[in-house]
Parts: structure tokens; C-alpha cells; sequence
């Protein structure tokens, strides 16, 4: 008989869409934690939003590109040099370039020194429909008119509309924590593409609302019976070919 097997004491918005993606990769990293080793864009995309947590913590005079430019030549001197030698970044200086230009595209999209947010990298950890679910938003501000708006930073291209919908599930996911923490109505969530210095906000609307409790009510009562089973299926698709755990997986012993 299969070993039963522990849940994981809560979700996140990307360990939901893990799973979405393949319930078996799932389980190898959330249950069996195995690590997937950090790859170059992976770093590229934390040393981009350390340099942004940082600088947002500045205060808004302080908020220019000579600041942008310090505060990311001390972390990588500090933290991220070293982080890029173990992952094998071959061309460095193109590496830190990329990281720059994201910097710098942020700076087409707003006036850093007008910006006033109201959080930045908040921890948000609570219940949606019974379910524990904890992460962290990169950005939230008030708009003219007092609305909330809630933001995350990606690093990589805009996926095509039919690519995008673990994107907007996890903006989802972000706008009713937040709500939920503030006691405040979220009216956008944005995904800022800095890479392409683009924008894409999403409208909290109802029919998302309730889509998004439904998909993390239904990942999370399929965690708990496949784990209870002692069994979490595999699917299969071109992901595959980028998944850490392909050596491992049983849709491809030989
Ligand atoms: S190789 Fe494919 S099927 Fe196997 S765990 Fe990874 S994503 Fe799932």
C-alpha cells in the first residue's frame, strides 16, 4: 500500500500553478523537497526585485538612478556576484546589463521620486475559502482616488494571452490577500514587465474572484487526496524539457 503523506502546511501562488502544471512536480519539490537549482534567470529576476525593494525604501528625493546604480553595485558585490558564479553566469557583464535595463525601464514607466507606496515586498498570510495560503506582494499603492493597487515585478518577456493564465492567477491570488489584510477593495493587480518596461493590469473582476478561490480550493483538496493516496499523477507537456525532475520522472523512464 502507498505511504500516506503530509500536506504541506500552506500554498503559495507559484506552488499552486506548480502544480497546475504537473501535480508530480508538485510533490518533488513541495513534499519530497528536492531543490531545483537556481538558474541564471531565476537570479536575474531576485537581484532585479532586491535592488527595487531596496531602492523603494529610499526616500523619494533619494529615488534616482545614482541610487538605483549603488545600491546595485553593493548587493552584487555583497551577495549576487557569488550567486551568479555558482549558477554559471558565463558572460557577466551582459548579466548585469540585463539587470540594468530593468532598472532603467522602470524608470520609463514612472517617476520613482512621485511614487508613493504603500507596501513593498508585504507578507501576506492567510485563509481564502479555508485554505492557508502565504506570499509575499512586491509592491501595493493607493491611486488618486484612494483604491488600492497591487503590483508584482517579472523579469522575463510578456507571455502571449493564451500563455498568460498562471500569471493572472497569481496576481489573483496577491489582490484578494491583500484585500483580505487591508479590509480594503484591490481595484487593479499589474504585472510590470520590466524587461519590456510594459504594463498589464488586471481588473479584479467577479468572474476572476471567484475563479481564483475555486482553483485554490480545488489545488488544495487535490493535494490533500493525493497525499492521502500517496500518489500525485504526472503530466506530461513541452515543460517537461525545463523540469528539473525529468531524470526522475516515471512518464519518462526508459
Ligand atoms: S518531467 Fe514532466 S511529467 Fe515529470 S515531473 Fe516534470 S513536469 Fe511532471
Amino acid at each position: 500500500m502507498a505511504e500516506v503523506l503530509q500536506p504541506p502546511d500552506y500554498l503559495s501562488a507559484s506552488s499552486m500553478t506548480t502544480f497546475l502544471q504537473c501535480p508530480l512536480k508538485f510533490k518533488f519539490s513541495r513534499i519530497d523537497r528536492i531543490k531545483e537549482p537556481a538558474t541564471e534567470p531565476m537570479i536575474l529576476g531576485s537581484f532585479v526585485h532586491e535592488i527595487l525593494e531596496e531602492f523603494y525604501k529610499a526616500s523619494a528625493d533619494e529615488r534616482t538612478f545614482d541610487t538605483a546604480r549603488s545600491i546595485g553595485r553593493d548587493l552584487w558585490d555583497s551577495k549576487w556576484a557569488k550567486e551568479a558564479d555558482e549558477v554559471g553566469v558565463r558572460d557577466i557583464n551582459q548579466f548585469r546589463w540585463k539587470a540594468w535595463w530593468c532598472i532603467e525601464n522602470l524608470f520609463t514607466l514612472e517617476d520613482p521620486q512621485q511614487m508613493n507606496l504603500a507596501g513593498v515586498e508585504t507578507k501576506v498570510d492567510d485563509t481564502i475559502n479555508g485554505v492557508r495560503v502565504l506570499g509575499f506582494v512586491d509592491r501595493y499603492l493607493h491611486d488618486d482616488d484612494g483604491n488600492v493597487v497591487a503590483a508584482d515585478y517579472k523579469t522575463g518577456k510578456v507571455p502571449l494571452p493564451k500563455w498568460s493564465a498562471d500569471k493572472v492567477f497569481q496576481i489573483m491570488v496577491y489582490v484578494l490577500m491583500l484585500e483580505q489584510m487591508l479590509e480594503q477593495p484591490v481595484v487593479s493587480g499589474e504585472i510590470i514587465y520590466l524587461k519590456e518596461g510594459k504594463v498589464v493590469a488586471y481588473e479584479p473582476t467577479q468572474k476572476r474572484r471567484s475563479e481564483t478561490i475555486q482553483t485554490i480550493t480545488s489545488v488544495r483538496k487535490e493535494v490533500e487526496d493525493s497525499c492521502e493516496a500517496g500518489a500525485f499523477q504526472t503530466k506530461p507537456s513541452r515543460l517537461c524539457d525545463w523540469c528539473h525532475y525529468k531524470p526522475i520522472c516515471p512518464a519518462w523512464a526508459k
